[in-house]
């Protein structure tokens, strides 16, 4: 008979195990809290828009969905950091030809989910999961279109409910379930760049836009129709936060100082800054990832982190990939969740770690000097020696090297280069053979 799983969440990574979970001749169907976005419009402020990287394709590439994703994304090979000048640097992600892309979040999620249905998944909206069983694979869900609750048995429950998931919460009802949230001090606002008036981008398309300045910081994303999503990050409270920007002057004097050339570029940005919500970011963390031999969570639910590395949907994807190689592997369901939430943890703890380094790494180190040399002779001696060194933004996204391993080998790099930072006129001869021969020795 074939095996039933309901997946929690259509959402990005519900609707991409769906297709995998299709793939191995399942019944699949997947009950999501909200209505139908296909039928709905997006509300402004919420349309962000994801890089998309090495992991996430891989998996799409593996439910064969890739090529239909190259449609709706735009490769950004480099970031382009705004000084407070409005003077441009362009810094190269990794070699020339690899980049991450910018997919729209929304736009994305529409394709999976269509996929995902064509391939014979139901998917039953408004539908909320309320609780869900600890001594058997039963869920019980809220129709909100009947207002009626209704119990569902199934073989295995997949929890790909977001950072917030109710699976999750009702996994914490077991003995020595570990869980933990917190929230930085930074919150987020959306804002647009509009296109020119005959569709063109108003600032180079192929790149990530990055204006750092320490506490804040400002990134935007090309979008196919000529506009940018932009995410600014800036404290909740203190001076200059989003607490302390309540009149319009106040934004108005706010971003001529310290975003001038970003200001110039969005007209409505007093409106946008008052019209859009503020949204905060938290690591979750949570152990075991599975509930007996019946229920496992993939994507936020289990590892959710700070944006700052773009790695939320890809490590979300790759959950998707490592729980379909290891049902290739065997059987017995009660051994593969439990290698999954082993194997898999030390990878999200490596995914978070990775995404609060880079906030520091964005915000104050891409207009660092010190930072960019130390870069330059990464890149160098990488290109040389490439069984040697892969730089720790290559290997995580360029790679699919587990986060924990990309953690721990940049960690050890960046003891490597504080070393190689401090040899006296580093800045003179950081391009000769002396210094390329040091690293060898030392790596
Ligand atoms: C500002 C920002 C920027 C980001 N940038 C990047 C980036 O550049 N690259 C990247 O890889 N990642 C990025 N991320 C992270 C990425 O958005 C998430 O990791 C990803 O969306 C996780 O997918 P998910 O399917 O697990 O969760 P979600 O996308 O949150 O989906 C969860 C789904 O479950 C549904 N749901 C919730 N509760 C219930 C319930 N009780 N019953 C039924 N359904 C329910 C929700 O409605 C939703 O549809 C970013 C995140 C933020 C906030």
């Amino acid at each position: 008979m074939k095996k039933n799983v309901i997946i929690v969440g259509a959402g990005l990574a519900g609707s991409l195990c769906a297709m995998y979970m299709l793939k191995r001749g399942y019944d699949v169907s997947v009950y999501e809290r909200r209505s139908d976005m296909r039928k709905t419009k997006l509300s402004a402020g919420r349309s962000i828009n994801l890089a998309l990287s090495k992991r996430g394709w891989t998996a799409l590439e593996k439910v064969g969905v890739d090529k239909e994703v190259r449609h709706i994304a735009i490769p950004m090979p480099k970031r382009v950091m705004h000084d407070l000048d409005g003077n441009l640097t362009d810094q190269y992600y990794g070699n020339k030809d690899q980049a991450i892309y910018s997919v729209p979040r929304g736009e994305l999620n529409v394709l999976l989910m269509n996929l995902a249905e064509a391939r014979g998944a139901k998917i039953f909206f408004n539908h909320r999961c309320l609780d869900i069983s600890i001594d058997r694979p039963e869920l019980t869900l809220l129709d909100n279109n009947s207002n009626r609750e209704l119990t569902i048995s199934c073989d295995l429950v997949v929890g790909a409910d977001g950072a917030y998931s109710a699976v999750r919460d009702k996994m914490m009802r077991q003995d020595r379930f570990q869980f933990s949230q917190n929230y930085i001090e930074h919150g987020y606002k959306e804002l647009l760049i509009p296109a020119n008036p005959d569709g063109t981008h108003k600032i180079e398309k192929n790149a990530l836009h990055i204006w750092p300045r320490g506490s804040y910081m400002l990134i935007a994303l090309p979008n196919l129709d000529g506009s940018y999503t932009c995410t600014l990050f800036s404290p909740y409270e203190g001076k200059d936060s989003f607490e302390d920007l309540d009149t319009p002057k106040k934004v108005k004097g706010f971003f001529n100082r310290v975003f001038n050339d970003f200001a110039k570029l969005t007209p409505d940005l007093v409106d946008q800054f008052f019209n859009n919500p503020t949204s905060s970011m938290g690591i979750f963390k949570c152990y075991p990832w599975h509930l007996k031999n019946y229920c496992v969570l993939i994507g936020d639910a289990a590892h959710a982190t700070v944006p700052f590395y773009g790695q939320g949907m890809n490590a979300s994807f790759e959950d998707c990939r490592v729980l379909d190689e290891l049902l290739d592997k065997e059987s017995d369901m009660n051994n593969i969740l439990k290698k999954y939430s082993k194997n898999r943890k030390p990878n999200g703890d490596g995914l978070q770690d990775l995404s609060l380094h880079n906030f520091i790494v964005m915000r104050d180190k891409t207009a660092d000097p010190d930072f960019l040399l130390q870069k330059k002779i990464e890149q160098k001696f990488s290109q040389k020696y490439p069984d040697k060194w892969v730089p720790l933004y290559s290997m995580v996204s360029f790679t699919n090297i587990p986060y924990s391993e990309a953690w721990e080998i940049g960690m050890r790099q960046e003891k490597l280069m504080s070393k190689i930072m401090n040899i006296p006129n580093i800045y003179e001869k950081w391009d000769s053979d002396e210094i390329m021969s040091k690293m060898l020795k030392m790596s």
